[in-house]
């Protein structure tokens, strides 16, 4: 589908770049009381309404950077690259409106595979009830580079920041973490076996949970409405697409407070503990330094712990401190190691 020599497939140049936006927009409109003008003018206009603020965020994929075509399906990197611009505006608490997409091709790319990432893209879009606005086409010399800006509003002085924290919050993470991470280990080591025996078809169903994580994450727009319904209002809130440790550090420090982690309270999936068995990588590692898990981080009240006690999407994972402003974890062992923003040397 990449390859324009592959007479099954339309090559951009051959319907150029206004055939192509005239195609993208047919394929996204969704009509959504959000959009005035979408796709078709030289910007959009996207309706408001009072006592609201616009929350806007982007994000930059190059290929061989933040993606590989040879083990990322088209279609899952345009709903991944819409989820993980959702994601930031879950973090922020906004709601999210409306998408802006970028894209820069080579001309090996075609018609179709933009079509099957704009596939992608639009479940997304259907999943978070949003709509692509807009956005801008050009062609690349080398890989393809996409560009997601996403639009939201959040109700005056609501959103939420990562300096809000006091020194006896506790820190509260959704899901679990270190699948996506291990997911992508999986992923290239098949790429190796591939490399090396092309006709190696690898049964991956095994690893089916960690491969979702990795190559179709969502954002995690459930937590908000639900905490907002059990009375909870973090203090602070950050999606975790770098691992749990910078994420908890960039708290910390907008903050000015430390924390304590207990590893043994970090919810990891039991099939994360098994492929790192497997693959002699410590799970621990792969929650706090992996990233793309794409869950939520943040700090609440200590006074809201009954509120969120027993909730099976919350996970309490430590506090944050006052006095010593040093972020620490503490290890099954009792050790206490600083956090660093990646890598500590215990368990290299
Ligand atoms: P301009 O010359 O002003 O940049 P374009 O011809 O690039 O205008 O874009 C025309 C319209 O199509 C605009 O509304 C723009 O936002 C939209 N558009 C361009 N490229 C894309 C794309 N890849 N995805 C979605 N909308 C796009
Ligand atoms: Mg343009």
């Amino acid at each position: 589908m990449l390859d324009d020599k592959n007479p099954a497939f339309t090559p951009l140049s051959e319907i150029g770049e206004f055939g192509l936006i005239e195609r993208l927009k047919n394929k996204t409109k969704r009509n959504l009381p959000s959009t005035a003008i979408g796709i078709g003018d030289d910007a959009a206009v996207l309706n408001h309404s009072d006592k609201t603020q616009t929350v806007v965020t982007t994000d930059l994929l190059v290929e061989n950077v933040h993606f590989d075509f040879t083990y990322t399906p088209v279609k899952h990197l345009g709903y991944k690259c819409i989820a993980v611009n959702i994601s930031d505006l879950a973090a922020m608490g906004a709601t999210p409106t409306s998408i802006l997409v970028s894209i820069a091709a080579s001309n090996r790319v075609t018609l179709e595979a933009i079509e099957e990432l704009y596939s992608g893209m639009q479940l997304a879009c259907e999943k978070y009830n949003v709509e692509i606005v807009g956005g801008d086409t050009s062609s690349s010399l080398s890989g393809m580079v996409i560009n997601i800006t996403a639009i939201g509003t959040v109700e005056e002085g609501k959103a939420i920041l990562r300096n809000g924290g006091n020194d006896t919050d506790l820190i509260v993470v959704s899901g679990d973490l270190g699948g996506a991470y291990m997911g992508l280990q999986v992923l290239e080591r098949e790429k190796q076996v591939f490399k090396e025996n092309p006709l190696v078809q690898p049964d991956l169903s095994e690893y089916e949970y960690l491969l979702q994580r990795q190559l179709k994450p969502e954002a995690r727009v459930d937590i908000l409405p639900m905490l907002n319904d059990l009375g909870v209002h973090p203090t602070t809130m950050i999606d975790i697409s770098d691992g749990l440790s910078s994420e908890i550090l960039h708290i910390c420090k907008a903050s000015n407070v430390g924390c304590r982690i207990y590893e043994e309270k970090i919810p990891i999936d039991p099939s994360v503990f098994k492929v790192c068995e497997e693959m002699k990588i410590n799970a621990v590692t792969a929650a706090m330094n992996g990233g793309e898990d794409y869950e939520l981080l943040m700090t609440i009240p200590v006074t809201d712990f009954e509120k969120i006690k027993g909730n099976p999407h919350l996970t309490v994972i430590g506090h944050l401190t006052g006095k010593d402003l040093t972020p620490y974890l503490v290890t099954n062992t009792g050790e206490v190691l600083v956090i660093k923003a990646q890598g500590w040397n215990t368990y290299k």
